[in-house]
Protein backbone atom coordinates (compact mmCIF):
# COMPACT_ATOMS: atom_id res chain seq x y z
CA UNK A 1 0.00 0.00 0.00
CA UNK A 2 1.27 3.30 -1.09
CA UNK A 3 1.79 5.69 2.40
CA UNK A 4 -1.03 8.48 2.17
CA UNK A 5 1.80 11.11 1.93
CA UNK A 6 3.47 10.17 -0.98
CA UNK A 7 -0.20 10.58 -3.48
CA UNK A 8 -0.52 13.23 -5.37
CA UNK A 9 -2.02 14.25 -8.52
CA UNK A 10 1.56 15.71 -9.70
CA UNK A 11 4.88 14.37 -8.19
CA UNK A 12 7.57 16.80 -9.19
CA UNK A 13 10.73 15.30 -8.83
CA UNK A 14 13.41 17.39 -7.03
CA UNK A 15 13.54 20.62 -4.74
CA UNK A 16 15.31 23.22 -6.15
CA UNK A 17 13.68 27.09 -6.71
CA UNK A 18 12.30 25.55 -10.09
CA UNK A 19 10.39 22.21 -8.51
CA UNK A 20 9.83 23.97 -4.93
CA UNK A 21 8.22 27.28 -6.71
CA UNK A 22 5.99 24.92 -9.48
CA UNK A 23 4.56 23.16 -6.42
CA UNK A 24 3.69 26.74 -5.08
CA UNK A 25 1.74 27.38 -7.79
CA UNK A 26 0.49 24.14 -8.05
CA UNK A 27 -0.41 23.92 -4.69
CA UNK A 28 -2.39 27.36 -4.81
CA UNK A 29 -4.73 26.39 -7.63
CA UNK A 30 -5.76 22.80 -5.49
CA UNK A 31 -3.61 20.38 -7.04
CA UNK A 32 -2.25 17.77 -4.90
CA UNK A 33 1.49 17.78 -5.07
CA UNK A 34 4.22 15.80 -4.04
CA UNK A 35 7.99 17.09 -4.35
CA UNK A 36 10.35 14.41 -4.11
CA UNK A 37 13.77 15.03 -3.32
CA UNK A 38 16.99 12.69 -3.63
CA UNK A 39 19.08 15.05 -1.33
CA UNK A 40 18.72 15.52 2.84
CA UNK A 41 17.53 18.66 2.00
CA UNK A 42 15.60 20.98 0.07
CA UNK A 43 17.46 23.38 -1.93
CA UNK A 44 19.36 21.96 -4.69
CA UNK A 45 22.42 24.34 -6.29
CA UNK A 46 21.19 26.53 -3.75
CA UNK A 47 22.93 25.25 -0.39
CA UNK A 48 24.77 27.39 2.27
CA UNK A 49 26.79 25.79 4.39
CA UNK A 50 27.18 26.84 8.41
CA UNK A 51 30.69 26.78 10.22
CA UNK A 52 31.34 28.28 13.16
CA UNK A 53 28.34 30.90 12.79
CA UNK A 54 29.53 31.75 9.25
CA UNK A 55 26.98 31.16 6.08
CA UNK A 56 28.74 30.11 3.24
CA UNK A 57 26.56 29.45 0.26
CA UNK A 58 28.53 26.79 -2.41
CA UNK A 59 27.40 29.76 -5.24
CA UNK A 60 28.70 32.52 -5.93
CA UNK A 61 25.16 33.86 -5.66
CA UNK A 62 24.32 37.34 -7.71
CA UNK A 63 21.09 38.07 -7.90
CA UNK A 64 19.42 41.07 -9.35
CA UNK A 65 16.59 42.92 -7.53
CA UNK A 66 15.42 43.59 -11.05
CA UNK A 67 14.27 39.92 -11.49
CA UNK A 68 10.69 39.57 -12.23
CA UNK A 69 10.10 35.80 -10.81
CA UNK A 70 11.10 36.86 -7.40
CA UNK A 71 8.12 39.37 -7.46
CA UNK A 72 5.94 36.93 -9.27
CA UNK A 73 6.41 33.48 -7.73
CA UNK A 74 4.03 32.67 -4.69
CA UNK A 75 5.97 31.96 -1.44
CA UNK A 76 8.73 34.54 -1.90
CA UNK A 77 6.50 37.87 -0.48
CA UNK A 78 8.93 37.51 2.70
CA UNK A 79 12.11 36.84 1.17
CA UNK A 80 14.81 39.22 2.07
CA UNK A 81 17.69 40.58 -0.49
CA UNK A 82 20.64 42.27 0.77
CA UNK A 83 22.24 44.40 -2.33
CA UNK A 84 25.62 45.13 -3.49
CA UNK A 85 26.24 49.12 -3.26
CA UNK A 86 25.47 50.56 -6.15
CA UNK A 87 27.34 49.46 -9.67
CA UNK A 88 30.70 47.34 -8.93
CA UNK A 89 33.93 48.48 -7.97
CA UNK A 90 36.41 47.95 -10.78
CA UNK A 91 40.00 47.03 -9.85
CA UNK A 92 43.29 47.92 -12.66
CA UNK A 93 46.44 49.00 -12.33
CA UNK A 94 46.52 49.04 -8.26
CA UNK A 95 43.53 51.31 -8.61
CA UNK A 96 40.36 50.74 -7.59
CA UNK A 97 36.88 52.88 -9.30
CA UNK A 98 33.12 52.54 -9.05
CA UNK A 99 31.09 52.04 -11.79
CA UNK A 100 27.88 51.23 -13.56
CA UNK A 101 26.08 53.04 -10.31
CA UNK A 102 24.19 55.39 -12.58
CA UNK A 103 20.53 55.93 -10.72
CA UNK A 104 18.00 53.37 -11.85
CA UNK A 105 15.36 54.62 -13.83
CA UNK A 106 12.11 54.27 -11.68
CA UNK A 107 9.74 55.09 -14.65
CA UNK A 108 10.28 55.26 -18.95
CA UNK A 109 9.67 58.64 -18.51
CA UNK A 110 12.40 58.93 -16.55
CA UNK A 111 14.71 56.91 -18.34
CA UNK A 112 14.55 58.90 -21.38
CA UNK A 113 15.72 62.05 -19.57
CA UNK A 114 18.70 60.40 -18.26
CA UNK A 115 19.69 59.29 -21.41
CA UNK A 116 18.97 62.38 -23.45
CA UNK A 117 20.85 64.21 -20.51
CA UNK A 118 23.77 61.34 -21.02
CA UNK A 119 23.90 61.43 -24.74
CA UNK A 120 24.86 65.40 -24.79
CA UNK A 121 27.93 64.45 -22.03
CA UNK A 122 30.09 63.71 -24.59
CA UNK A 123 30.39 67.49 -25.13
CA UNK A 124 30.73 68.18 -21.40
CA UNK A 125 34.63 68.62 -19.43
CA UNK A 126 32.48 66.18 -17.13
CA UNK A 127 29.65 64.34 -16.26
CA UNK A 128 29.04 66.28 -13.29
CA UNK A 129 25.64 67.74 -12.52
CA UNK A 130 23.65 65.70 -14.91
CA UNK A 131 20.11 65.16 -13.10
CA UNK A 132 19.67 61.92 -11.13
CA UNK A 133 23.20 60.88 -12.33
CA UNK A 134 26.07 59.71 -9.93
CA UNK A 135 28.70 62.48 -10.19
CA UNK A 136 31.70 60.21 -12.06
CA UNK A 137 35.36 62.17 -11.88
CA UNK A 138 37.06 62.75 -14.37
CA UNK A 139 40.03 60.12 -14.84
CA UNK A 140 42.97 59.44 -16.84
CA UNK A 141 42.06 57.25 -20.31
CA UNK A 142 44.26 54.56 -18.48
CA UNK A 143 41.77 54.11 -16.10
CA UNK A 144 39.40 50.74 -16.74
CA UNK A 145 36.83 52.88 -17.78
CA UNK A 146 38.65 55.54 -19.71
CA UNK A 147 37.68 58.92 -19.65
CA UNK A 148 34.61 61.16 -18.38
CA UNK A 149 33.39 60.86 -21.69
CA UNK A 150 33.80 56.64 -22.19
CA UNK A 151 31.67 56.83 -18.60
CA UNK A 152 28.83 59.09 -19.66
CA UNK A 153 28.39 57.08 -23.21
CA UNK A 154 28.62 53.56 -21.33
CA UNK A 155 25.90 55.41 -18.34
CA UNK A 156 23.56 56.27 -21.35
CA UNK A 157 24.00 52.72 -23.16
CA UNK A 158 23.13 50.92 -19.53
CA UNK A 159 19.91 53.49 -19.03
CA UNK A 160 18.95 52.68 -22.55
CA UNK A 161 19.40 48.84 -21.88
CA UNK A 162 17.43 49.44 -18.99
CA UNK A 163 14.06 50.04 -20.55
CA UNK A 164 14.44 47.97 -23.75
CA UNK A 165 11.97 46.03 -24.17
CA UNK A 166 12.86 42.19 -23.54
CA UNK A 167 11.50 41.39 -27.10
CA UNK A 168 13.88 44.03 -28.76
CA UNK A 169 16.86 42.65 -27.19
CA UNK A 170 15.80 39.00 -28.49
CA UNK A 171 15.08 40.29 -31.71
CA UNK A 172 19.05 40.96 -32.07
CA UNK A 173 21.10 38.82 -34.46
CA UNK A 174 22.56 36.06 -32.22
CA UNK A 175 26.23 35.68 -31.48
CA UNK A 176 28.92 34.58 -29.11
CA UNK A 177 28.59 37.43 -26.95
CA UNK A 178 32.58 38.46 -27.04
CA UNK A 179 32.02 38.79 -30.62
CA UNK A 180 29.13 41.10 -30.31
CA UNK A 181 31.31 43.20 -28.21
CA UNK A 182 33.74 43.74 -30.73
CA UNK A 183 30.91 44.36 -33.22
CA UNK A 184 29.14 46.79 -32.03
CA UNK A 185 31.25 49.79 -31.91
CA UNK A 186 32.07 49.86 -27.90
CA UNK A 187 35.48 51.33 -27.35
CA UNK A 188 38.09 48.72 -26.47
CA UNK A 189 38.55 49.84 -23.27
CA UNK A 190 35.04 50.24 -22.26
CA UNK A 191 34.38 46.26 -23.04
CA UNK A 192 37.84 45.31 -21.42
CA UNK A 193 37.64 47.15 -18.57
CA UNK A 194 34.37 46.77 -17.92
CA UNK A 195 31.91 45.11 -19.64
CA UNK A 196 33.86 41.88 -19.79
CA UNK A 197 34.54 41.35 -16.34
CA UNK A 198 30.77 42.06 -15.41
CA UNK A 199 29.52 39.46 -17.86
CA UNK A 200 32.12 37.43 -16.86
CA UNK A 201 30.69 37.07 -13.65
CA UNK A 202 27.12 37.59 -14.12
CA UNK A 203 27.39 35.19 -16.71
CA UNK A 204 29.69 32.82 -14.72
CA UNK A 205 31.24 32.51 -18.27
CA UNK A 206 35.37 33.92 -18.39
CA UNK A 207 35.89 33.36 -22.24
CA UNK A 208 32.26 35.11 -23.12
CA UNK A 209 31.49 32.07 -25.50
CA UNK A 210 27.63 32.90 -24.32
CA UNK A 211 24.68 33.81 -26.34
CA UNK A 212 25.16 37.80 -27.00
CA UNK A 213 21.03 37.52 -26.12
CA UNK A 214 21.63 36.11 -23.00
CA UNK A 215 24.22 38.43 -22.64
CA UNK A 216 22.21 41.43 -23.28
CA UNK A 217 19.20 39.85 -20.79
CA UNK A 218 22.00 40.11 -18.58
CA UNK A 219 23.00 43.30 -18.72
CA UNK A 220 19.65 44.33 -18.63
CA UNK A 221 18.62 42.95 -15.60
CA UNK A 222 22.35 44.83 -14.14
CA UNK A 223 20.90 48.30 -15.37
CA UNK A 224 17.15 48.11 -14.09
CA UNK A 225 17.76 46.58 -10.62
CA UNK A 226 20.41 46.03 -8.28
CA UNK A 227 23.08 43.01 -7.76
CA UNK A 228 21.92 41.67 -4.21
CA UNK A 229 22.09 37.74 -2.35
CA UNK A 230 19.42 36.76 0.07
CA UNK A 231 20.12 37.52 3.55
CA UNK A 232 21.03 34.57 5.34
CA UNK A 233 22.65 32.81 2.76
CA UNK A 234 21.67 31.64 -0.74
CA UNK A 235 19.78 28.65 0.90
CA UNK A 236 17.30 31.18 2.52
CA UNK A 237 15.36 31.19 -1.02
CA UNK A 238 14.74 27.50 -1.46
CA UNK A 239 13.80 27.23 2.35
CA UNK A 240 11.21 29.71 2.60
CA UNK A 241 9.47 28.29 -0.78
CA UNK A 242 9.79 24.96 1.27
CA UNK A 243 8.56 26.06 4.69
CA UNK A 244 5.39 28.00 2.62
CA UNK A 245 4.40 24.93 1.38
CA UNK A 246 1.43 22.78 2.46
CA UNK A 247 2.93 20.54 5.32
CA UNK A 248 3.89 17.22 3.80
CA UNK A 249 4.41 18.47 0.39
CA UNK A 250 7.90 17.65 0.22
CA UNK A 251 9.73 14.33 0.73
CA UNK A 252 13.89 14.42 0.91
CA UNK A 253 15.94 11.24 1.22
CA UNK A 254 13.42 9.91 -1.72
CA UNK A 255 15.44 9.41 -5.00
CA UNK A 256 13.46 8.82 -8.20
CA UNK A 257 14.93 5.97 -10.71
CA UNK A 258 12.29 6.30 -13.54
CA UNK A 259 9.44 8.21 -14.30
CA UNK A 260 6.57 8.19 -16.84
CA UNK A 261 3.47 10.22 -17.56
CA UNK A 262 1.44 8.45 -14.99
CA UNK A 263 4.00 7.25 -12.17
CA UNK A 264 7.39 7.68 -10.56
CA UNK A 265 9.65 4.88 -9.19
CA UNK A 266 11.61 5.47 -5.91
CA UNK A 267 14.44 3.86 -4.62
CA UNK A 268 12.77 3.93 -1.62
CA UNK A 269 9.23 3.67 -1.66
CA UNK A 270 8.53 1.74 -5.07
CA UNK A 271 5.97 3.23 -7.90
CA UNK A 272 4.04 6.20 -7.04
CA UNK A 273 1.13 6.22 -9.42
CA UNK A 274 -0.19 9.91 -10.23
CA UNK A 275 -1.43 12.15 -13.06
CA UNK A 276 1.09 14.31 -13.61
CA UNK A 277 5.02 14.06 -13.23
CA UNK A 278 7.25 17.22 -13.93
CA UNK A 279 11.20 16.95 -13.68
CA UNK A 280 12.84 19.41 -12.08
CA UNK A 281 15.99 18.20 -11.72
CA UNK A 282 19.81 19.17 -13.05
CA UNK A 283 19.82 18.79 -16.92
CA UNK A 284 22.38 16.10 -16.71
CA UNK A 285 19.76 14.12 -14.49
CA UNK A 286 16.93 14.72 -16.40
CA UNK A 287 18.55 13.63 -19.37
CA UNK A 288 19.36 10.24 -17.60
CA UNK A 289 15.64 10.11 -16.07
CA UNK A 290 14.55 11.25 -20.24
CA UNK A 291 17.26 10.38 -22.43
CA UNK A 292 15.23 12.54 -24.99
CA UNK A 293 16.94 15.39 -23.51
CA UNK A 294 19.95 17.29 -24.43
CA UNK A 295 23.06 17.55 -22.20
CA UNK A 296 24.29 20.90 -22.46
CA UNK A 297 27.91 21.82 -21.66
CA UNK A 298 28.48 23.22 -17.86
CA UNK A 299 31.02 25.92 -16.34
CA UNK A 300 32.30 25.14 -13.23
CA UNK A 301 32.83 27.61 -10.78
CA UNK A 302 34.54 27.33 -7.50
CA UNK A 303 34.07 30.19 -4.50
CA UNK A 304 36.39 30.76 -2.12
CA UNK A 305 35.21 31.61 1.88
CA UNK A 306 38.30 33.74 3.86
CA UNK A 307 37.64 35.68 7.33
CA UNK A 308 39.73 37.73 8.92
CA UNK A 309 39.60 40.19 11.87
CA UNK A 310 40.16 43.47 9.92
CA UNK A 311 37.92 43.89 7.35
CA UNK A 312 39.18 45.37 3.91
CA UNK A 313 37.81 48.91 3.94
CA UNK A 314 35.88 47.93 0.19
CA UNK A 315 32.17 48.10 2.13
CA UNK A 316 29.42 46.43 0.82
CA UNK A 317 30.83 46.34 -3.01
CA UNK A 318 31.23 44.11 -5.51
CA UNK A 319 35.07 44.29 -7.17
CA UNK A 320 35.92 42.74 -10.38
CA UNK A 321 39.71 42.89 -11.21
CA UNK A 322 39.40 43.94 -14.84
CA UNK A 323 42.92 43.40 -15.09
CA UNK A 324 42.34 39.54 -14.97
CA UNK A 325 45.45 39.36 -12.73
CA UNK A 326 44.76 35.93 -11.32
CA UNK A 327 41.93 33.45 -10.60
CA UNK A 328 39.45 35.54 -8.81
CA UNK A 329 36.40 36.97 -11.11
CA UNK A 330 34.95 38.75 -8.46
CA UNK A 331 34.83 39.15 -4.54
CA UNK A 332 33.26 41.45 -1.89
CA UNK A 333 33.13 41.68 1.85
CA UNK A 334 29.91 39.66 2.11
CA UNK A 335 29.69 39.89 6.07
CA UNK A 336 29.28 43.87 5.02
CA UNK A 337 26.52 42.78 2.37
CA UNK A 338 24.81 40.77 4.56
CA UNK A 339 26.14 40.81 8.50
CA UNK A 340 24.33 37.67 9.45
CA UNK A 341 26.53 35.83 7.22
CA UNK A 342 29.54 35.86 10.05
CA UNK A 343 29.60 35.93 13.63
CA UNK A 344 30.02 39.52 15.51
CA UNK A 345 33.80 40.67 15.11
CA UNK A 346 34.61 38.81 11.92
CA UNK A 347 34.61 39.48 8.61
CA UNK A 348 33.54 37.23 5.86
CA UNK A 349 35.24 37.69 2.74
CA UNK A 350 33.70 35.37 -0.43
CA UNK A 351 35.56 35.08 -3.93
CA UNK A 352 34.66 33.67 -6.66
CA UNK A 353 36.78 31.56 -9.62
CA UNK A 354 35.66 30.90 -12.82
CA UNK A 355 36.70 27.87 -15.04
CA UNK A 356 39.06 25.20 -14.31
CA UNK A 357 40.63 26.33 -10.79
CA UNK A 358 44.30 26.21 -10.50
CA UNK A 359 46.09 23.76 -8.16
CA UNK A 360 47.13 25.20 -5.69
CA UNK A 361 44.12 27.71 -5.23
CA UNK A 362 44.28 28.78 -1.89
CA UNK A 363 47.76 30.67 -2.72
CA UNK A 364 46.76 31.73 -5.58
CA UNK A 365 43.55 33.40 -4.57
CA UNK A 366 45.22 34.58 -1.26
CA UNK A 367 47.95 36.46 -3.65
CA UNK A 368 45.34 38.13 -5.69
CA UNK A 369 42.70 39.01 -2.95
CA UNK A 370 46.17 40.89 -1.48
CA UNK A 371 46.72 42.67 -4.60
CA UNK A 372 42.77 43.21 -5.05
CA UNK A 373 41.88 44.77 -1.38
CA UNK A 374 45.27 46.19 -0.75
CA UNK A 375 45.98 44.65 2.21
CA UNK A 376 48.25 41.48 3.44
CA UNK A 377 45.80 38.02 3.47
CA UNK A 378 48.86 35.95 5.13
CA UNK A 379 46.88 35.62 8.16
CA UNK A 380 43.15 35.32 6.97
CA UNK A 381 41.92 31.61 7.36
CA UNK A 382 40.36 30.29 4.83
CA UNK A 383 36.46 28.57 5.83
CA UNK A 384 35.73 26.51 2.75
CA UNK A 385 36.50 26.06 -0.74
CA UNK A 386 33.74 24.76 -2.82
CA UNK A 387 34.14 23.74 -6.05
CA UNK A 388 31.05 22.49 -8.44
CA UNK A 389 32.15 21.23 -11.64
CA UNK A 390 28.78 21.40 -13.09
CA UNK A 391 27.62 24.38 -11.40
CA UNK A 392 26.26 26.58 -14.89
CA UNK A 393 24.56 25.54 -17.82
CA UNK A 394 26.36 27.04 -20.95
CA UNK A 395 24.01 29.36 -23.50
CA UNK A 396 26.34 29.24 -26.60
CA UNK A 397 24.53 30.46 -29.43
CA UNK A 398 22.30 29.49 -30.79
CA UNK A 399 20.49 29.22 -27.33
CA UNK A 400 16.42 28.13 -26.65
CA UNK A 401 15.96 31.04 -24.33
CA UNK A 402 12.12 28.92 -24.34
CA UNK A 403 12.76 25.09 -24.40
CA UNK A 404 9.49 23.14 -24.25
CA UNK A 405 8.57 22.45 -20.79
CA UNK A 406 5.48 20.13 -21.89
CA UNK A 407 7.23 16.94 -23.44
CA UNK A 408 4.65 14.96 -23.52
CA UNK A 409 0.61 15.46 -22.01
CA UNK A 410 1.36 14.42 -18.31
CA UNK A 411 5.06 14.56 -18.68
CA UNK A 412 6.85 18.14 -18.02
CA UNK A 413 10.31 19.33 -17.17
CA UNK A 414 11.81 22.66 -15.58
CA UNK A 415 14.88 23.86 -14.48
CA UNK A 416 17.82 26.93 -15.59
CA UNK A 417 18.50 24.03 -18.90
CA UNK A 418 14.89 24.89 -19.93
CA UNK A 419 15.81 28.84 -19.75
CA UNK A 420 18.36 31.00 -18.92
CA UNK A 421 20.99 29.18 -16.40
CA UNK A 422 20.13 31.65 -13.67
CA UNK A 423 17.80 31.69 -10.43
CA UNK A 424 15.16 33.95 -12.63
CA UNK A 425 15.34 31.19 -15.49
CA UNK A 426 15.07 27.90 -13.26
CA UNK A 427 11.86 30.15 -11.46
CA UNK A 428 10.02 31.20 -15.01
CA UNK A 429 10.98 27.54 -15.98
CA UNK A 430 8.85 26.36 -12.99
CA UNK A 431 6.30 28.89 -14.04
CA UNK A 432 6.01 27.90 -17.37
CA UNK A 433 5.54 24.18 -16.66
CA UNK A 434 2.73 24.60 -13.98
CA UNK A 435 0.91 26.68 -16.33
CA UNK A 436 1.52 23.73 -18.96
CA UNK A 437 0.20 21.00 -16.19
CA UNK A 438 -2.46 23.17 -15.25
CA UNK A 439 -4.24 23.82 -18.53
CA UNK A 440 -3.88 20.34 -19.05
CA UNK A 441 -5.09 19.16 -16.06
CA UNK A 442 -8.11 21.77 -16.37
CA UNK A 443 -8.95 19.84 -20.34
CA UNK A 444 -10.28 16.80 -19.07
CA UNK A 445 -9.54 14.08 -20.68
CA UNK A 446 -6.67 15.08 -23.06
CA UNK A 447 -3.82 14.72 -20.33
CA UNK A 448 -2.59 11.30 -21.78
CA UNK A 449 -2.32 11.97 -25.28
CA UNK A 450 0.83 10.98 -26.89
CA UNK A 451 2.97 13.91 -28.71
CA UNK A 452 6.74 13.06 -29.52
CA UNK A 453 9.83 13.72 -27.66
CA UNK A 454 12.16 14.57 -29.73
CA UNK A 455 10.66 18.03 -30.76
CA UNK A 456 10.95 19.45 -26.98
CA UNK A 457 15.18 17.98 -26.65
C1 LIG B 1 28.62 27.75 -8.14
C2 LIG B 1 27.35 28.32 -8.72
C3 LIG B 1 27.24 29.68 -8.97
C4 LIG B 1 26.04 30.21 -9.45
N1 LIG B 1 25.93 31.56 -9.62
C5 LIG B 1 24.71 32.09 -9.94
C6 LIG B 1 24.50 33.47 -9.95
O1 LIG B 1 25.42 34.25 -9.68
N2 LIG B 1 23.26 33.95 -10.27
C7 LIG B 1 22.21 33.12 -10.55
O2 LIG B 1 21.08 33.60 -10.80
N3 LIG B 1 22.39 31.79 -10.57
C8 LIG B 1 23.61 31.26 -10.26
N4 LIG B 1 23.78 29.91 -10.24
C9 LIG B 1 22.72 29.06 -10.81
C10 LIG B 1 21.55 28.82 -9.88
O3 LIG B 1 22.02 28.42 -8.62
C11 LIG B 1 20.73 27.71 -10.54
O4 LIG B 1 20.29 28.18 -11.81
C12 LIG B 1 19.49 27.30 -9.77
O5 LIG B 1 19.80 27.07 -8.41
C13 LIG B 1 18.94 26.04 -10.44
O6 LIG B 1 17.81 25.59 -9.74
P1 LIG B 1 17.05 24.28 -10.25
O7 LIG B 1 15.91 24.10 -9.33
O8 LIG B 1 16.79 24.39 -11.70
O9 LIG B 1 18.09 23.07 -10.11
P2 LIG B 1 18.83 22.46 -8.83
O10 LIG B 1 19.11 23.50 -7.82
O11 LIG B 1 19.98 21.69 -9.37
O12 LIG B 1 17.75 21.45 -8.20
C14 LIG B 1 17.55 20.14 -8.67
C15 LIG B 1 17.18 19.25 -7.50
O13 LIG B 1 16.88 17.95 -8.00
C16 LIG B 1 17.37 16.99 -7.06
N5 LIG B 1 17.51 15.68 -7.75
C17 LIG B 1 18.42 15.35 -8.69
N6 LIG B 1 18.24 14.07 -9.05
C18 LIG B 1 17.18 13.60 -8.36
C19 LIG B 1 16.51 12.33 -8.32
N7 LIG B 1 16.89 11.31 -9.10
N8 LIG B 1 15.46 12.18 -7.47
C20 LIG B 1 15.05 13.21 -6.66
N9 LIG B 1 15.68 14.41 -6.66
C21 LIG B 1 16.72 14.63 -7.50
C22 LIG B 1 18.70 17.58 -6.62
O14 LIG B 1 19.16 17.02 -5.42
C23 LIG B 1 18.33 19.07 -6.50
O15 LIG B 1 17.88 19.38 -5.20
C24 LIG B 1 24.96 29.35 -9.76
C25 LIG B 1 25.08 27.97 -9.51
C26 LIG B 1 26.25 27.46 -8.98
C27 LIG B 1 26.32 25.99 -8.66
Amino acid sequence: MLEPAYQADVVIVGAGVAGLSAAHRLTSAGVRTAVLEAAPCPGGRMSTEKIDGFRLDRIGQLLSTSYPELRLTPGLDALALRPFAPGVLLHSDGRRQRAGAFAKPRSARGALHAVRALASAPRAASVRGIPGQTTLPRVRASAPLGTAVDQARLGAALARLAIAPVERLLARPELPAAQALAERGVPARTIDGFLRPLLAALLCDPELTTSSRCADLALRAFASGRLCVPEGGAEALPELLARTLPPGTVHTGVRVTSVATTSVTTAEHGEIPCRAVLLATDARTAAELLPGLRVPDFHPVTVVHHTTDEPPTTGASLMLDADRGGPVAHTAVMSQVDPSRAPAGRALVSSTVLGTPPSDIDTAVRMHLSRLYGTSTARWETLAVHHTPEAVPAMRPPHDLRRPVRLLAGLYVCGDHRDTSTTQGALHSAHRAAAAILADLGAAGSLHRAEPLRAAA
